[in-house]
């Protein structure tokens, strides 16, 4: 391995005329040998009608992920790839999945799995705009949606599925998916996935794939048990890492609020409302009990709040996200279900009214705030008995979490 700046600045976060602009120069990876920087997307051998559509989602230069990432994948190696939250790793499979297609042929060639339903449409819709161009046949398989639907769409054929383990899997025995012409999966928020909770269907499905299959591993986190276990499905994998103590983003800030005790929470909270509806954002609750409780609570109290966990139907899921994509609701009360990978752009503030449960958590819940290197800000409030926590995970990314200030607005 070898450790690499991406170009001469240590800037980081930076942000041009208020449009958006990743100034991903200064980041550090640590990359297997050989791993080549490609600065422009004309320079990585796309298919022109897809680098028209790259460039006309309003892509104009390839993020330091996309920079070293793509070519590895789109040449076939099998890849580790990590890189901070917002800096395109999602928006990369959507363009090599596109890029490794065959579109004369109707089967399945790439399998996109990801931990949310939520998370797995997002990515489906992006691969069908990138890939307008090459009129490429994408599908979502997700779990609360017609069984019905999924098998129509699959028989009628599709070039690739992004999808949860749990409906792939069923659709695969069922002989609904067919899974003799994929050979690329991918495992978005791979530490997720390749976790305690969802192992065993990952493997699952894994076994109805071909056996000279690419496997593509992506996440902003990636600990080391995880990555212990990548050699027993992975064969001499491309490595593009970044160590813990660059995983913040600078554009990022973050802080905490006192409130020694839990019940004092909701006043911090009904303080900072003008605050949340600056542009938008994410408050997280430990639970889905949690959130009911609070949502109810705000909006008895007269504040307007949507809220979304994964208790609640599918069709309510799609509506509350519709309406917060669009800008229609502002903050948004939800649980873990929206940690990981939602790109909303406008969010430029997260509340994490409890402590998330471990340290990865925490890095994926303050990056749904400045993405591509917009500004974010996220505060913590944190009981007498949770200081301990906020400082484990300050030290453990070598961060630096400060009292919240009274200008925070001012930040937003
Ligand atoms: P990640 O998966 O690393 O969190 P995403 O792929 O979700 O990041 O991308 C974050 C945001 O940045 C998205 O809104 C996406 O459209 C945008 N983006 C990704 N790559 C580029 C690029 N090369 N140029 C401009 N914007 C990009
Ligand atoms: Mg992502």
């Amino acid at each position: 391995m070898a450790t690499e700046t991406a170009g001469p600045s240590a800037q980081r976060g930076g942000r041009q005329g208020g449009r958006p602009a990743l100034d991903d120069e200064g980041l550090v990876f640590e990359t297997t040998a050989g791993v080549e920087v490609v600065t422009t997307f004309d320079g990585m051998g796309i298919k022109d009608d897809l680098l028209r559509g790259i460039y006309a989602y309003g892509f104009e230069k390839p993020s330091a992920i996309q920079q070293r990432a793509v070519i590895p994948i789109i040449s076939g190696r099998d890849v580790i790839a990590q890189a901070q939250s917002g800096t395109g790793k999602t928006s990369m499979i959507a363009l090599t999945v596109c890029q490794i297609l065959d579109t004369a042929s109707r089967e399945v060639q790439a399998l996109v799995l990801s931990p949310t339903r939520e998370l797995a449409s997002q990515t489906e819709q992006v691969i069908r705009t990138i890939g307008d161009f090459i009129n490429v046949q994408a599908h979502s398989c997700i779990g609360g949606k017609s069984l019905g639907e999924d098998i129509r769409k699959l028989e009628y054929g599709v070039h690739v599925v992004s999808g949860t383990p749990g409906r792939v899997c069923d659709m695969i025995k069922r002989r609904a998916l067919r899974t003799r012409a994929i050979k690329l999966l991918v495992l978005d928020e791979a530490d997720e996935m390749l976790s305690r909770g969802f192992k065993d269907q990952i493997y699952d499905v894994y076994r109805y794939l071909p056996p000279d299959l690419q496997v593509v591993l992506i996440s902003a986190t990636l600990p080391h048990e995880i990555l212990e276990m990548t050699s027993k499905f992975m064969t001499d994998p491309v490595r593009i890492l970044v160590k813990r103590d660059e995983l913040t983003l600078e554009g990022i800030k973050q802080f905490f609020v006192s409130v020694e005790r839990e019940e004092w929470k909701f006043d911090t909270l009904c303080d900072l409302y003008d605050t949340l509806t600056i542009t938008q954002a994410v408050i997280f609750c430990n639970t889905k009990r949690k959130v009911d409780w609070l949502t109810e609570k705000m909006r008895s109290n007269n504040f307007t709040v949507s809220s979304m966990h994964g208790d609640m139907p599918q069709k309510e899921r799609d509506a509350i996200m519709a309406e917060f994509r669009s800008g229609h609701t502002r903050v948004l009360i939800t649980t873990d279900v929206w940690a990981r990978g939602i790109d909303v752009q406008q969010v430029s503030l997260v509340i994490n009214y409890d402590l998330p449960n471990n340290r990865e958590l925490y890095i994926h819940r303050i990056g749904r705030s400045g993405r591509f290197g917009r500004k974010g800000v996220a505060i913590n409030f944190v009981r007498k008995d949770d200081i301990r926590i906020l400082r484990d995970i300050e030290q453990y990314y070598s961060t630096q979490i400060d009292e919240m200030p009274m200008n925070v607005a001012d930040l937003i």
